[in-house]
């Protein structure tokens, strides 16, 4: 049974260490067959009410960038072709629907979106569509620093990773080593036009220049 992985975030702009933990999920997860896909899924927001710096075309342009030719990724477009901004659990609820009720979907987040999981919208019921893959990130504690309830739902589920059998209900605790990039960061350094020599692909890096971004 092909294993569909998503990635969705801001992605503004989609840096190396995404990259990084998409290919742990790829690898630890064994998702090498012909059918597996991990689809990269950039959050859609209305023009009217912009919640990132580069307009959406600009951050899929990053996506599709940073992804190149990396074998198993999918740049995947629908959130951004909605006329509204579209929670996790809406994307995962229609992701199920294209692929039937047996094919195992993966969810990748870093430690601090665990860290918050229990303020998304109806976010009990995202390990009934999907199982949740969590990468390390410096500054979330996964041991101390959880909401209890998640806490709960992570000692209940997590589970070392292997290729998914089953369609939904597990978090894979990813063994990749935590990397300190982030959007935020990244978007400072390039407004004080600082260095960002291995955080970036080099076409995003040149795109970000000549569209003069995060100036
Ligand atoms: P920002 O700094 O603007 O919040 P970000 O770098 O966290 O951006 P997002 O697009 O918000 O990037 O993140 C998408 C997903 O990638 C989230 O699940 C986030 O936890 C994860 N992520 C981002 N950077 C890292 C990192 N360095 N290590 C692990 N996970 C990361």
């Amino acid at each position: 049974m092909p294993v569909t992985g998503v990635f969705g975030g801001t992605f503004d702009p989609m840096h190396l260490a995404h990259l990084r933990i998409v290919r742990a999920l790829r690898d630890e997860l064994q998702l090498h067959e012909a059918e597996d896909c991990i689809r990269v899924i950039p959050t859609g927001f209305p023009p009217h009410r912009a919640q990132a710096v580069a307009s959406n075309e600009q951050r899929l342009e990053m996506c599709r960038l940073t992804i190149g030719n990396e074998p198993g990724l999918l740049l995947d477009d629908r959130e951004l072709r909605r006329d509204r901004f579209c929670y996790t659990v809406e994307t995962l609820a229609e992701l199920r629907g294209e692929l039937g009720a047996s094919a195992p979907i993966v969810f990748l987040m870093g430690a601090d979106s665990l860290t918050h999981f229990h303020t998304w919208h109806d976010w009990r019921h995202i390990l009934d569509l999907a199982h949740l893959a969590v990468a390390a990130r410096p500054g979330s504690d996964l041991t101390h620093g959880l909401n209890p309830t998640v806490a709960h739902l992570l000692s209940e589920n997590a589970t070392s990773p292997s290729r998914p059998t089953l369609s939904h209900g597990k978090i894979y605790v990813l063994s990749t080593p935590p990397e300190d990039v982030s959007a935020t960061e990244l978007r400072s350094r390039l407004r004080s036009e600082q260095g960002t020599e291995g955080l970036l692909a080099e076409p995003v890096r040149r795109f970000i220049l000549d569209n003069r971004l995060y100036r």
